[in-house]
């Protein structure tokens, strides 16, 4: 897949962190580096790795990961929001005129993917109870007049063209004419597909500006392959200073390409990316949402959603005392029961863990784990006196007689209990020493 590479390596970075408690700088520049060359290796454009690496290490050393419960998860959440404001930030619709025609203009490198994209758009928004107009507006390419009927027949919308035959018309006066076209026989968009060339060239620069003059968009699609790599800069600036464009429209995104021009255009030209093409079919096509296409790249499952869920529902300075607590050995059944009341209050567990990556393997155990459990260990905690809890050792074999029978379980579940509880105190010991820190109380899930 497109980012499949630049997905394994960011993951390898994280991985790395993961086995880490705090962060020291060297462990944020050491990272920033990796994921800087994850990125140069992808084809990005050395400017947007430049901003984007920038970001990353500025937050990565500040406060915000300082203070965090788990500095290597908030990294990865910057890692996120840095990949989501490269990709334009908030998802950007396709904007409709007030006034019927909309007009959207197409432009773009020969074999961009413009004729398909004309077919797809139609398609989608014909879906939507619109009914689209397709122009060619393309008449330098013997063929491509013939090619948008084709497409315009397989997405059952109208097509609009000179009569084959005619010879080369003027490109300008098609796509006048259309428009006049389109208010008579009432259809609400208008899609205008341009001339490419294989390479940026003058004169096709300025019919296409010709063009938008004429028939002034109300949206001009640059249609981009994400496979040509570090030439979309070039590509998309020449694009801009000779026509300019609304927005952004990526094709290709199935093939193998390294992806570098997806991640780089957006920011390159300061236009967002509207739409995502993903193969040769008319309906392999999509809004784009630059949120999903980061949870794409970095391939962590809803790990994110997790993160944020911990974090609404730990306090983290009391995350920081629970921590103490453990590494003096005073950590007690008490704050053990308070732990596991705030794991509940996270909603189902299963649905939780369900979330983490990787968890294919541990999909038995989850589907073993009862949450009815929690339930169970709260009334044996709470038939225990104060000085028990503080002191589980003092449990002796009356002491767990009689909590059994106050907490209507069995000595054997009072037994598992207490060694629960120590192993979770044996292991979080470690964490409290800069092991890899656990969600507190979580036991031997
Ligand atoms: P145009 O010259 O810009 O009009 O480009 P075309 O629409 O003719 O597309 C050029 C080639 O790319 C055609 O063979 C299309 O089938 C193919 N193509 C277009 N979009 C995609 C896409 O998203 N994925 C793949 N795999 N092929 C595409």
């Amino acid at each position: 897949a497109t980012f499949g590479n630049l997905s394994d390596r960011l993951a390898d970075t994280f991985k790395n962190l993961r086995t880490k408690g705090k962060l020291s700088a060297s462990d944020v520049d050491g990272t920033v580096r990796e994921i800087r060359r994850a990125l140069l290796d992808a084809d990005v454009a050395l400017d947007v790795v430049k901003e984007f690496t920038g970001h990353v290490r500025e937050r990565a050393l500040g406060d915000e990961v300082n203070k965090a419960l788990n500095p290597a998860q908030q990294v990865v959440q910057i890692v996120n929001e840095e990949l989501i404001a490269i990709l334009g930030g908030q998802q950007r619709r396709l904007e409709f005129a007030k006034k019927p025609p909309t007009i959207i203009m197409l432009a773009g490198l020969q074999g961009a993917g413009k004729t398909t994209l004309a077919g797809k758009l139609s398609k989608w928004l014909a879906k939507d109870g619109h009914t689209p107009l397709l122009v060619a507006a393309d008449l330098q390419r013997p063929n491509a007049v013939t090619q948008l009927g084709v497409v315009a027949e397989q997405a059952g919308v109208a097509i609009f063209a000179p009569e084959p035959g005619n010879g080369v018309g003027d490109p300008v006066q098609v796509a006048r004419d259309s428009i006049k076209y389109a208010g008579v026989k009432q259809h609400d968009v208008v899609i205008v597909d341009t001339a490419g060339r294989l390479g940026v060239d003058a004169e096709m620069m300025a019919q296409a500006a010709k063009i938008r003059q004429a028939i002034n968009p109300d949206e001009v699609l640059f249609v981009i392959d994400a496979m040509i790599g570090q030439d979309a800069v070039n590509t998309a600036k020449a694009f801009q200073e000779g026509v300019d464009f609304t927005g952004v429209v990526l094709t290709k995104l199935d093939g193998d390409a390294r992806g570098g021009a997806a991640l780089s255009v957006a920011s390159i030209t300061g236009r967002p990316i509207i739409f995502a093409s993903t193969g040769e079919g008319l309906d392999d096509f999509e809004a784009f949402h630059p949120d999903r296409m980061a949870s794409r790249i970095l391939d962590l499952g809803d790990i994110l959603t997790l993160i944020e869920q911990a974090q609404q529902n730990f306090d983290e300075e009391e995350a920081r005392q629970v921590a103490e607590k453990f590494a003096t050995d005073t950590f007690t059944l008490d704050d053990f029961l308070k732990q596991m009341q705030q794991l509940r209050n996270m909603g189902s567990l299963k649905k939780m863990m369900g979330m983490l990556p990787g968890m294919g393997q541990m999909k038995e155990q989850l589907d073993n784990f009862d949450e009815r459990e929690i339930v169970r260990t709260e009334a044996i905690i709470q038939s225990m006196t104060r000085a028990e809890r503080v002191t589980p050792k003092s449990l002796n074999g009356s002491r767990r007689l009689r909590i059994a029978k106050g907490s209507g379980t069995t000595v054997t579940e009072v037994n598992s209990l207490v060694n629960r509880f120590e192993q979770a105190a044996k292991m979080m010991k470690t964490v409290a020493k800069g092991g890899m820190p656990q969600i507190p109380g979580m036991g031997p899930v």
